[in-house]
């Protein structure tokens, strides 16, 4: 086996690729989500090390002196970061010529050319599931017997054909994440603005049924088959959870969609509940009250909530797959059983105007969620999204975040600007959050737990530096050629 690290590259201290983007990012509060695509062929390839840099706090000088102590580096790269990611692989391949580098992650697999062309410095690319192709790689096989992979040979580019996805039998038989975050993380480095502090998460399937078009993992690295561990193997991982990770409040399942499968979600919260977790997930908005109930029973506290945006035309126009009746009814009904909802929404999607964002703040407010996050529509390459408003001449500025880090509004439209879009943001979150019942709450919350009073405090510290911010950025492009139907790239 060749010496690996698994290696999640610094990125900017700031860094906000939106939803899309590698797991860290500070939003409009700190997160650090776990590098669970990382740890799952770290715990495959004997000796090998994971190595997150941001929330470790490593500059790039310190990584590069640890990854070049390796034969082969793995980088998990993105759209909104790639510039940077090959900046660290030529250092890497400065101090140490013999590393191999390797780039992974959903850029390289929707546009894998793009990513070799990045730097000479990068070697080789795997795409979609590259648990297998990276070991594979690290038990020195030669590259052209590996699927999935893509690498430069005799001075042009290869592309092995796919590697088939994986099956839930064969998601079985991955090591789990959390005993490789154990080994090589620290669990209280890792911060989520709607879990409980602290947590840890894993997945108990990949890929997602649905079909937004916005949506970058399943069009582009995990499919649209939510491909499912057996019950009996995700109770086994999350079984010694409490005594791997002491103090953690929360498990939360990171699935595209857990609720997808509605009897299996109803199989792993009956397993859940005699353990006495405490666990949070993803779901659509259109799950039925019975199946709501039971999971609650199992330990349910949170779903994130993707419902995007308010206005039925635009939800049609994504290929949502839910509409609004039958998102009021699925929040009604998570009320009733006090399952609290952090609400996503995205400004700037197909058919966005002034008006649509307005319906949009008015529904949050309805809606009246224990969080919500706001982003800018984003057209990561390999989506349906990007395709679109390329076609349509909606893309305006390249690349999709600014010198800093920070995420920009990259579409316009006759009916809205690219500056409007992005100035709605802030005021999204502005009417949502400074609503007196919301204040209230959250007052009453910071006075009555003792557990979740520092975060909530430092949340709001946050939250309020990172509007400033927005707000000094707006004022400071004013100006770029965001004007309607301007259009950058191909
Ligand atoms: S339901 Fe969620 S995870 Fe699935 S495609 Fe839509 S946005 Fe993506």
């Amino acid at each position: 086996m060749m010496k690996t690290l698994f290696l999640n590259p610094p990125s900017w201290e700031d860094f906000d690729g939106g939803a899309g983007s590698r797991y860290q990012a500070k939003r409009e509060v700190w997160s650090f989500w776990y590098p669970t695509w990382l740890a799952y062929p770290t715990g495959l390839v004997d000796g090998a090390r994971l190595l997150d840099a941001p929330p470790e706090g490593l500059s790039q000088d310190r990584c590069v002196a640890i990854a070049a102590d390796h034969e082969l580096v793995v980088l998990h790269t993105s759209s909104p970061s790639l510039r940077k990611d090959a900046e660290t692989a030529e250092k890497i391949k400065a101090k140490s010529p013999r590393t191999v580098i390797a780039m992974v992650g959903a850029q390289a697999t929707a546009q894998p050319e793009v990513v070799l062309a990045a730097s000479e410095a990068i070697d080789v690319v795997g795409r979609k599931e590259f648990d297998h192709s990276m070991r594979e790689i690290a038990e020195g096989r030669d590259w052209s017997g590996i699927a999935g992979i893509g690498f430069r040979r005799d001075g042009r580019t290869v592309q092995n054909p796919d590697r088939p996805m994986m099956t839930g039998a064969e998601l079985d038989e991955l090591p789990f994440a959390t005993e490789v975050y154990a080994r090589f993380l620290d669990f209280r480095k890792y911060n989520s603005p709607y879990c409980q502090y602290p947590y840890v998460s894993l997945y108990t399937g990949r890929g997602c049924p649905a079909r937004c078009t916005f949506c970058l993992w399943p069009q582009v690295t995990t499919g649209h088959s939510y491909r499912t561990r057996s019950v009996e193997n995700v109770l086994r991982e999350v079984g010694p959870m409490r005594s791997l990770f002491p103090g953690m409040r929360e498990i939360f399942f990171d699935d595209d969609t857990f609720t997808a499968d509605k009897a299996r979600a109803r199989e792993i919260a009956a397993g859940l509940g005699p353990m006495g977790y405490t666990w949070s997930t993803n779901s659509r908005a259109n799950v039925d009250y019975d199946t709501l109930s039971a999971l609650r029973d199992g330990g349910l506290r949170l779903f994130v909530v993707g419902y995007e945006s308010a206005n039925d035309g635009i939800l049609k126009n994504i290929r949502k797959g839910v509409d609004l009746r039958t998102a009021r009814r699925f929040t009604e009904d998570c009320h009733r059983l006090g399952i609290l909802i952090h609400g996503t929404f995205i400004v700037g999607l197909p058919g966005e105007t002034p008006e649509t964002i307005r319906e949009s703040i008015e529904f949050a407010k309805e809606m009246d969620c224990e969080t919500i996050q706001v982003s800018l529509a984003s057209p990561y390459p390999g989506t349906a999204f990007h395709d679109w408003v390329r076609e349509n001449g909606h893309a305006v500025v390249d690349p999709l975040v600014d010198e800093g880090g920070y995420q920009k509004c990259t579409v316009s439209y006759p009916a809205i600007s690219a500056d409007e879009i992005y100035d709605s943001v802030e005021r999204f979150y502005k009417e949502f959050y400074f609503r007196p019942r919301y204040i209230a709450k959250k007052v009453k919350q910071i006075v009555l737990d003792r557990h979740e009073r520092p975060r909530l405090l430092a949340e709001g510290r946050q939250f309020l530096r990172t509007m400033w911010h927005r707000r000094s950025e707006a004022k400071g492009k004013r100006g770029v050629a965001t004007s309607p139907g301007a259009t950058a790239g191909a």
